[in-house]
């Protein structure tokens, strides 16, 4: 059983979601290959060689997979998938832009955001936005899955020593171009990775309120996020929102501000280790899954806790 895991990387680092999905390599068992696609990444390749449990990095280094356009990435991995048993990528937006193009080459189903390994072949992932978690075999010949990364601990970054193999196939389908790119710029830790994340809801009323949030955020050394409301209304921009149509986090501490706790909001944020709730209505839902609450006003509650951090 061989399985290849599709690194994840951006700007010359490979970037924390790949060494869960590494993990959960590991829990299947068998050797792991990693594939680094990319245009000029040998630092990449090299740092993914050193990654805990690794055996061998395979490097496709080419022009077609600057920017790893999906339509380019997806045959390379489905040619070079042929040979495994299972090809894993991370359920971050460009795991499950390319990972869906890849099983539909192969003619295999997905298995879409496992949170645990039973065996090789049997998988649990959520369903219902996180309401009930199935448990799914699979008897196809390569199983094609992407990982949801709260789910698996990290490997080691460090540690590893595997053999770096370059790949000769380059997939140009012509079919898409890299005309640019906007990237929110902030100077506070990526959402998904930040060891406490403090969010704000409706609660906050306008986007001016949220300097209340980055405030606090900074002298704790934490990301900012926000409920789907909050990014509806405009008050943040929408790579902020949590949630089963956002983003996935599990910190070590989810500040929930002005947040009612609605199902698909959870389904974003209730793997969290501590969870911590400031709601003005002691009725709110997000209570139910808090392991501390403070019924207040945001607004005084928010300064009053900056001044004591
Ligand atoms: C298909 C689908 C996908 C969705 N995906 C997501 C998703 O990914 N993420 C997401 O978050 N939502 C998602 N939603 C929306 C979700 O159902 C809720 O509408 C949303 O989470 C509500 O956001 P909220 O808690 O900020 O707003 P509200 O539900 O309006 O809650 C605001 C809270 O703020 C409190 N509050 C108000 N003023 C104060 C104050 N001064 N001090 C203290 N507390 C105060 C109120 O008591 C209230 O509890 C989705 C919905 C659907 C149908």
């Amino acid at each position: 059983m061989t399985i290849l895991v599709i690194a994840e990387h951006e700007k010359g680092a490979v970037a924390p979601a790949t060494l869960n999905t590494v993990a959960a390599a590991a829990k299947i068992g068998g050797d792991i290959h990693v594939l680094v696609a990319g245009q000029n990444v040998g630092g990449v390749a090299e740092a993914a060689a050193k990654i805990a449990g690794v055996a061998k990095v395979l490097v496709a280094d080419n022009a077609a997979y600057a920017h790893q356009l999906p339509e380019n990435v997806a045959p390379l991995v489905a040619e070079l998938g042929k040979g495994y048993s299972h090809v894993l990528a991370p359920a971050t937006s460009n795991g499950k832009n390319i990972l869906p193009r890849v099983a539909a080459l192969l003619d295999v189903d997905q298995i879409s955001e496992i949170i645990s390994v039973e065996s090789a072949d049997t998988f649990k992932r959520p369903i219902y936005a996180g309401n009930a978690i199935a448990t799914v075999q699979s008897n196809a010949a390569v199983k094609v899955i992407t990982v949801r990364s709260t789910g698996f601990d990290a490997v080691a970054a460090e540690g590893g020593s595997a053999a770096v193999e370059a790949v000769a196939a380059a997939h140009d389908a012509g079919k898409s171009a890299f005309v640019g790119e906007e990237l929110a710029k902030s100077d506070r830790p990526e959402l998904t990775a930040a060891k406490i994340v403090v969010s704000g809801g409706r609660g906050m009323q306008n986007g001016e309120n949220f300097k209340h949030l980055y405030a606090l955020a900074d002298k704790l050394g934490a990301a900012v996020g926000a409920s789907r409301a909050a990014v509806d209304a405009g008050f943040v921009p929408n790579d902020m929102q949590v949630g089963q149509t956002g983003k996935i986090v599990a910190p070590q501490l989810y500040i929930a501000v002005g947040i009612s706790g609605a199902i698909q909001h959870l389904a974003g944020m209730k793997d969290s280790k501590v969870i911590v709730a400031i709601n003005k209505d002691e009725e709110a839902p997000i209570f139910q899954v808090a392991d501390y609450g403070l019924v207040a006003d945001l607004f005084e509650a928010i300064p009053e806790l900056e001044k004591l951090v």
